[in-house]
């Protein structure tokens, strides 16, 4: 088991290094502190590298000293267990710096994407309007190419940089494979975001603003963003399949496991609604699976991640 003495026991060394190169560390850390579900376990040890270099060098020390790692971005995504995990966590909340040529934005993976759309809005570039108010970090939504509203991450890339725990490539959209909430990162666990091109063009800033603001309108009408949640569960399983409309057809809305609850506002999504634990949340995950299965034959998979 991986916790605070073994990893000193592992490599005395290895704290220290970290701190040098001036990470915050924080031991035993609940992960419920960093993720949007606010629920979920310990991890032995939580690093927030304070600059790109030190992000870089902090995985380099891991994989030499082989400690399991996961890259948090905002945790928006993901539902971590309730259990004391075995794995570090790398956060990439301060890697976070936007630079602009002509209408090409190069953005750290940690920004903010709200940060982006409103950076993209001052300089009156259009493109993203309808990715304001999507919750998370740039690379969280390079990772999973994150979408809505008809408009999706990979729309506006031109190039990704990433580091396979060696060297920093470039890789184009075309290598990336993005595909619906998918790519090539969600494969290849190895390959970590770093940073993303985006081409955008010259609008109008009055009609962005005003684009930006009806599409977060919409969400704060349709999704219950006053609970701790990770948004849609479940993928999407066939482009005609609306999940969150089948879920409350099988009059699922409400329905509650310990403090976990199907949103009333919006039923593809599970709300922790009174101090659920992640037990309560894979509950009623499964329970939502079974009852679209037996009625609509369809096979629900989760488009959020569990730890
Ligand atoms: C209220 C709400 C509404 C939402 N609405 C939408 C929506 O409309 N559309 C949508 O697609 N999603 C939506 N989401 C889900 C989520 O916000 C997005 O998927 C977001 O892009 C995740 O970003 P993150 O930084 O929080 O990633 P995290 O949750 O921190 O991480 C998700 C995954 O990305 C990986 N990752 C993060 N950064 C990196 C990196 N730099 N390199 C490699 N891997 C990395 C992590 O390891 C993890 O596997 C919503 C979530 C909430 C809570």
């Amino acid at each position: 088991m991986l916790n605070y003495d073994t990893i000193f026991n592992f490599d005395k060394n290895l704290i220290e290094k970290l701190w040098d190169i001036g990470c915050d560390l924080f031991f035993q850390e609940s992960l419920a502190r960093h993720v949007n579900f606010r629920l979920g376990g310990d991890v032995p040890l939580f690093i927030i590298p304070n600059s790109l270099d030190g992000f870089l060098e902090t995985i380099k020390l891991l994989r030499d000293s082989r400690i399991d790692y996961r890259i948090l971005g905002r945790g928006t995504n993901i539902l971590p267990t309730d259990n004391e995990k075995e794995f570090v966590v790398v956060s990439t909340e301060r890697i976070d710096d936007i630079s602009l040529e002509g209408e090409t934005l190069t953005v750290s993976a940690g920004t903010s994407f709200k940060s982006l759309c409103l950076f993209a809005m001052k300089h009156s570039l259009s493109g993203l309007e309808k990715a304001f108010g999507l919750p998370g970090s740039v690379g969280g939504a390079v990772y999973m190419n994150a979408g809505c509203y008809g408009w999706e991450t990979a729309e506006n890339l031109v190039s990704i940089s990433v580091f396979d725990g060696k060297k920093v490539l470039h890789l184009s959209p075309t290598e990336a494979e993005f595909g619906y909430r998918s790519s090539l990162f969600k494969k290849e666990k190895s390959l970590i975001i770093l940073s993303a091109t985006f081409k955008l063009v010259q609008g109008d800033k009055e009609d962005i603003q005003m684009l930006m603001i009806d599409t977060m309108r919409k969400r704060y009408e349709k999704q219950p963003l006053e609970y701790p949640s990770a948004g849609s569960v479940f993928k999407r399983p066939k482009p005609d399949f609306y999940v969150g409309t089948a879920i409350e057809s099988l009059g699922l809305k409400g329905y509650m496991i310990g403090g976990a609850q199907v949103s009333e506002k919006h039923a593809g999504f599970i709300i922790n609604k009174n101090n659920a634990t992640a037990s309560d949340v894979l509950k009623l995950i499964d329970y939502i699976k079974t009852k679209v299965r037996e009625s609509y034959n369809v096979e629900l998979e989760t488009e959020i991640e569990i730890w």
